[in-house]
């Protein structure tokens, strides 16, 4: 089969003939039809996080089920399918609680092993860890769920609660933020969106973002998010992962609010003012993307429009493109949105 491979850090991706993938015991090997480009592969290429080389990046996909191992019983193949970022091992109690986000045993495609920029990927635990798609649901659009948009979901539903008429601040607007511009404005909340970027900005507001916070020219954007909310945000989250934003993204709640820490922080432990969170009874959560068990409803969204993961799909290219797609994240991006690769039916 034909895939991205990358022997070592920071060495050129380059479309390579690999063999295909065997399918596991209780696992699935896909035919991969879409996969979104992401900036944690790049992060995985540059060598700031392991992975085992040399590599296949792609964590962000969607396809046909071409071959299920022995002892799956829920998929067959023809089956159109996409898959979590983070996959359980489907045995442990997290698992069978319906936790796979953060099962000890976890799997990752494109990380922990052979990712999606491939014909064919393999998925271990197939029963726990495959979505249905919905047939109104395109490969291309499911791929942009991907890591962002899953997240960004179970951000500010399951752990956020966010109502209709609840002010929203999402601090950080680039891919995982947008998805919860988006995701927020159609929930019916009230959303501020906070960046350094004005083009970040502007895509907010086109995304129903209600204020927007220029934090290269206001110095305290929780303030002013006091200011134009009239007391703080019923909900805020820190789609960035910085010092600066997740302590911004808590000091800009009000009393009992709730504050979702979805972006990474890579460099260790973050200093946060659990002064304010004592004083106003605050909600502090982590997420760490979405089981599968928890994507029907989501996909109930996409499939009758009122979630539209399409707005933030941009460029979509052959796998042949994705080399040149993924060195080009060493710079800033010159086209909005997300790229993802649509590999054809052979
Ligand atoms: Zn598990
Ligand atoms: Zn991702």
């Amino acid at each position: 089969m034909k895939a991205v491979v990358y022997r070592g850090h920071g060495e050129p991706p380059a479309l390579t003939e690999v063999p295909a993938p065997a399918c596991p015991e209780g696992g699935a090997v896909l035919a991969v039809r879409a996969t979104g480009v992401c900036r944690s592969d790049w992060h995985a290429w540059r060598g700031h996080e392991p992975v085992p080389l040399p590599h296949i990046p792609g964590h962000e996909l969607a396809g046909v089920v071409a071959e299920v191992g022995a002892g799956v019983t829920r998929w067959r193949p023809g089956d159109r399918v996409t898959v979590p970022f983070v996959c359980g091992c489907g045995t442990c109690a997290h698992c069978l609680a319906g936790d796979a986000q953060v099962c000890p045993d976890q799997t990752q495609p494109g990380f922990t092993g052979p990712g999606s920029f491939a014909e064919r990927v393999a998925i271990h635990a197939a029963d726990t860890n495959l979505v249905a798609l919905p047939d109104s649901v395109d490969f291309v659009t499911a791929a942009s769920l991907g890591c962002r948009f899953a997240t960004a979901y179970r951000a500010l539903t399951a752990h956020a609660r966010l109502s209709p008429g609840d002010w929203l601040a999402v601090h950080g607007c680039g891919g995982l933020g947008l998805s919860a511009v988006l995701i927020g404005t159609a929930l019916g909340a009230r959303v501020i969106a906070v960046d350094l970027s004005p083009a970040a900005l502007t895509r907010a507001t086109e995304l129903g973002a209600t204020h927007v916070v220029d934090a290269r020219t206001d110095p305290d954007p929780a303030t002013t998010i006091h200011t134009l909310t009239g007391g703080g945000a019923t909900v805020s989250i820190d789609a960035l992962g910085s010092p600066t934003t997740a302590a911004g993204s808590i000091r800009s709640l009000r009393r009992r609010g709730r504050h979702v820490q979805a972006g990474l922080l890579l460099n260790g432990p973050t200093p946060l003012p659990m002064d304010v969170v004592v004083a106003r009874e605050l909600e502090l959560y982590g997420t760490h993307g979405m089981a599968a068990a928890a994507y029907p409803p989501m996909l109930t969204l996409v499939a009758d429009g009122t979630l539209r993961p399409d707005l933030l799909v941009g460029e979509v290219i052959p796998l042949a493109k994705a080399p040149t797609a993924l060195t080009a994240m060493d710079h800033p991006p010159t086209t909005p949105g997300t790229t993802v690769i649509a590999i054809e039916e052979p």
